[in-house]
């Protein structure tokens, strides 16, 4: 996201500012939340991807492709806790995608749809002068559990799972070389095929700790400020906490590049980010560790002020809106 796509978000949201029976979250946030039956909600979002712009299919192979498209819905399904139901896909195809290459991006998004429980239910195609694959999602869970982006407190931990920066890495790594070396793979992989946290985003929805939270889609940097725009506040991040992989560390030597650069303005992890109260986030982190085998690891706090603050040796420096800007 740039700074003009943030412009027109705003604007759009304003022109559609109002409410609706049943509508309990617009625009706004990881995906629109409206009321179905009881205390269940349906959760409800929508994402593009364009040739060329979101991925390049030079080195993404289409059927990973297609698990990819459909993952960074769930993922934004995960950002709120909950559990995902429902999918659509428009395809916008041209000649640049074979049939086969078709085959494959569908055999992909299937077969991720399947091991997350998530039915095809509609869809549409027509010709374009480039592909383009529009995927809606729609998941459910308990209203009350729904952990929005402006819950965020005064004094609250900064917590984010697993590493951060792999999936920029990987897009580096794959724009600069044809044969990427073998120890890299784990790098591309999160680039060409990232694993929405579901059951991360259901531990901690149900956990009852979880003040704000949302996917890291943007790099750490954006999509941090966009909580602590929604909640009011600041953030501060602490540059020697950032989780980074010795193998992102070996890639970074490797293309003289900076990992913790990586970590902070590099899109498209899909880790989860999340703020809890003050003492409440180590328990936590033992749970999801217990439960899951996952790592999540301290980043930083919550604070009064705006903004999104990076603490390095002593000095602070603003790096608000940082993120990944959409490459060719
Ligand atoms: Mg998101």
């Amino acid at each position: 996201m740039n700074n003009s796509e943030l412009a027109f978000i705003k604007g759009v949201a304003s022109l559609a500012a109002g409410q609706a029976p049943g509508l309990v979250k617009g625009i706004g946030d990881d995906c629109a939340v409206l009321q179905r039956h009881d205390d269940e909600v349906l959760l409800i979002t929508t994402d593009t991807l364009v040739s060329g712009v979101h991925f390049n299919l030079k080195w993404h192979p289409p059927h990973l492709l297609g698990r990819k498209a459909a993952a960074v819905n769930i993922s934004d399904i995960a950002a709120m806790g909950g559990v995902p139901r429902y999918a659509l896909l428009s395809a916008a195809l041209s000649p640049e995608l074979s049939d086969g290459d078709l085959q494959e991006f569908m055999n992909g998004f299937v077969e991720i749809l399947k091991e997350y429980d998530v039915v095809l239910v509609g869809g549409d195609t027509v010709a374009a002068p480039c592909p383009t694959f529009n995927i809606t999602l729609l998941g459910e869970m308990s209203g009350a559990e729904v952990c929005y982006r402006a819950a965020a407190q005064d004094g609250d931990e900064i917590w984010g799972s697993g590493f951060l920066g792999e999936a920029a890495a990987g897009l580096a790594l794959c724009e600069q070389m044809e044969n990427v070396p073998e120890q890299f793979a784990p790098l591309v992989q999160a680039h060409l095929n990232p694993q929405p946290r579901i059951a991360l985003g259901r531990v901690l929805a149900a956990s009852g700790h979880v003040h704000a939270m949302l996917d890291l889609s943007d790099g750490l940097a954006t999509d941090l400020a966009h909580i602590c725009t929604a909640s009011g506040l600041a953030a501060q991040v602490d540059a020697n906490k950032l989780p980074l992989s010795a193998t992102i560390e070996k890639a970074a030597a490797f293309l003289g590049c900076d990992a913790r650069q990586w970590a902070l303005s590099g899109g498209e992890d899909y880790e989860l980010l999340y703020t809890v109260a003050p003492g409440t986030g180590e328990a936590l982190a033992r749970q999801v560790e217990e439960e899951l085998g996952l790592q999540v690891s301290r980043l930083g706090q919550m604070n009064s002020g705006q903004g999104v603050f990076l603490m390095e040796d002593g000095h602070k420096r603003q790096i608000s809106y940082q993120g990944y800007e959409h490459h060719l």
